[in-house]
């Protein structure tokens, strides 16, 4: 059986059973079950899954490992967390999220003005609430309105100018009130340590964000002197995504905990929590010496509460509540997109289509012969043999003395020869072996668009988990690349001779062939692009009921065509009545024909940019 390195990025989130990729959870329905389901009911094209139990697992992992922590040290602060919206803000995983968040008092953290009305609009009082990110008077207004409905509210700044808006708006909302009140503050500080791997600009001395020690004195001193000192509650650091080791957060931890202590004893007493940011990452490899994450959530969250406790008890000071803002950790493992397979590409190499005439080059019937006799004894000469003739023949080609036939019979030959001794070779892993895998790689055409659903493989080669959904009991035997149906040639996610992904030989004019991509449920969502016109895809929540039966519900249908020309800005009664127009103005058709026309354009306006079919036989 071949799981895909299914024990290396699943969790247990899934299981391989009767050759089926199925939840391992309530009873254990598989994914291809859910897939169809929707597609019983109309919906084609490509399909993102969201399972509320998985964010349920993700948080109570999360505050499970803090609090061991706490106990083990026996560690006076509390555990606090905060979700960021720009991880995922699409309202089925956010209404998940805070439906099961209840009992942890998890927040969550906005960046901009739009994510702070959903935190404002979602986040139950009580739970808390932070802000990020660049801010002017406005948005820092609406923090003090959300201070004012009761909300546990605190602004980071970013900025000295930040702080002096506060102090204005605060003059502002609080100069005629009677019981003044304003968010907490938060200062985010610029480290000099910085992260690693790709996503690690977020934190360090060149970092967009944060002030220096000279500025986080000026804050301090403009604090006192405006008499808002006793806001300052919180010392925030972020130092970056998907944080590959633990070495850099250490530095950043102890960096921040001395600032924090610092504070105190000049005489913040409100400073009571340390932010700790996001960062912790998530396990996207599929390959055991492919793996992006050295280190355990328990190894996290120990080190954290403990060099916390370290830092304040050499300080002399009190231990703060920690905060975390993990978001990737939260999100990524909690949507799986599921697409069809639509075509695969080098059937035309298959033995279907050789063409042996009565008389062919001698070569041609070599190849033949070759083809034939090939075993595991000789491959590796055989198969020497068939690459020297096919260059041959190839030149023979060029020069006009064999024809278009032999040339075909050649291509199909030496595939099919290649094809053979890789298998019979398959223990052997040379660099050879592994280069014609890379030639004979077979393109697999699926229903999905990466940029839309994997932005992150498009701009960054981030690897995102893949696998079929069925046929796990049998081996898979071709080298795969895949491709998306963009009209763009970076729409492809090529076949790796080190990282290989081998899928199964399946005739796409019979069967039906799904591929899953796991983990797409941090950034993926909202980061993706509508390349082409190919927007966010159908989508459906997956819970369960006490007795464990599988409901699928808040169906969202990917958006149809002139939703998506009306998101651009077209105005789309004006596309309408011009359709409308060449149709009923068109001299080639009559009346009647008319009527059709319009009856199936207007069928088409309705649907959605992914592709329905692509052969006549076809459903996908
Ligand atoms: C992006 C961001 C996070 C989330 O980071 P993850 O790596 O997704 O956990 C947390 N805090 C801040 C300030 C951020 O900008």
């Amino acid at each position: 059986m071949h799981d895909f390195g299914l024990e290396l990025w699943g969790d247990n989130n899934f299981l391989i059973k009767e050759g089926r990729l199925a939840l391992n959870h309530a009873n254990t329905p598989s994914l291809l079950e859910m897939t169809q389901r929707v597609r019983e009911r109309g919906y084609k094209g490509p399909l993102l899954l969201r399972f509320p139990h998985l964010v349920q697992k993700q948080i109570a992992t999360l505050f499970d490992a803090f609090h061991t922590a706490i106990e083990t040290f026996d560690y006076q602060g509390r555990f606090r967390a905060v979700f960021p919206l720009k991880v995922n803000q699409y309202p089925n995983f956010i209404h998940a999220l805070m439906r099961v968040a209840s009992p942890y008092g998890y927040g969550l953290e906005a960046g901009s003005k739009a994510e702070l009305i959903i935190a404002m609009s979602e986040t139950p009082v009580g739970a808390p609430i932070t802000v990020n990110g660049f801010k002017d008077r406005e948005m820092i207004a609406l923090c003090f309105i959300a201070a004012k409905m009761g909300h546990d509210i605190t602004v980071t700044i970013e900025g000295l100018g930040e702080l002096q808006t506060i102090i204005e708006v605060n003059t502002d909302f609080n100069k005629e009130s009677r019981a003044p009140i304003s968010p907490k503050i938060g200062v985010r500080i610029r480290l000099h340590s910085s992260g690693i791997g790709i996503w690690a600009k977020s934190g360090g001395y060149s970092s967009k964000f944060g002030l220096t020690s000279t500025e986080l004195l000026e804050a301090f001193d403009l604090m006192q002197q405006s008499d808002i000192l006793d806001q300052l509650s919180m010392v925030h650091f972020h130092i970056g995504s998907q944080m590959s080791e633990i070495a850099p957060l250490k530095k950043a931890l102890r960096e921040a905990g001395n600032i924090y202590a610092d504070l105190k004893n000049r005489g913040a007493t409100a400073l009571t929590a340390i932010n700790i940011g996001g960062g912790l990452a998530v396990e996207y490899g599929q390959h055991s010496h492919a793996q992006e994450r050295n280190y355990s959530l328990k190894e996290f969250a120990n080190d954290v509460v403990f060099l916390m406790q370290e830092i304040a008890k050499s300080k002399g000071v009190e231990t703060p509540d920690i905060f975390t803002e993990s978001g990737r950790f939260i999100a990524a493992s909690h949507s799986v997109l599921i697409a069809p397979v639509l075509e695969l590409f080098s059937q035309e190499y298959h033995h279907k289509g050789l063409r042996p005439k009565k008389s062919n080059p001698p070569l041609v019937d070599e190849l033949y012969d070759l083809f034939e006799t090939i075993h595991r004894g000789n491959a590796r000469e055989y198969l020497h043999d068939a690459l020297d003739h096919m260059e041959s023949l190839l030149t023979l080609f060029d020069l006009g003395y064999i024809d278009l036939e032999d040339r075909s019979n050649t291509e199909i030959l030496v595939n099919l020869i290649i094809k053979k001794a890789i298998n019979l070779l398959k223990n052997e892993d040379t660099k050879e072996l592994k280069r014609l895998q890379n030639r004979i790689q077979e393109k697999y055409l699926v229903n999905f668009s990466a940029f839309e659903s994997l932005p992150d493989f498009w701009g960054l080669s981030q690897h995102f988990p893949v696998m079929p959904i069925d046929r796990l009991d049998t081996k898979p035997s071709r080298p795969a690349s895949l491709w998306d149906i963009t009209c763009d040639s970076d729409g492809e996610i090529g076949f790796d001779p080190d990282l290989p992904l081998y899928l199964h030989d399946i005739d796409t004019m019979q069967d039906e062939y799904f591929l899953a991509f796991f983990l797409t449920g941090a950034y993926q969502e909202v980061l993706g692009m509508k390349h082409n016109l190919f927007t966010h895809p159908t989508e459906v929540v997956v819970t369960f009921d006490e007795a464990g039966e599988m409901r699928l519900e808040r169906l969202i249908e990917a958006q149809n065509l002139m939703d998506i020309l009306d998101d651009l800005d077209y105005e789309t009664n004006t596309i309408d009545k011009s359709l409308k127009h060449k149709i009923e103005h068109s001299p080639c058709i009559d009346e009647e024909e008319k009527q059709v026309l319009l009856g199936k354009l207007y069928l088409y306006l309705s649907e959605n940019s992914y592709l329905k079919t692509i052969q006549a036989s076809q459903k996908n």
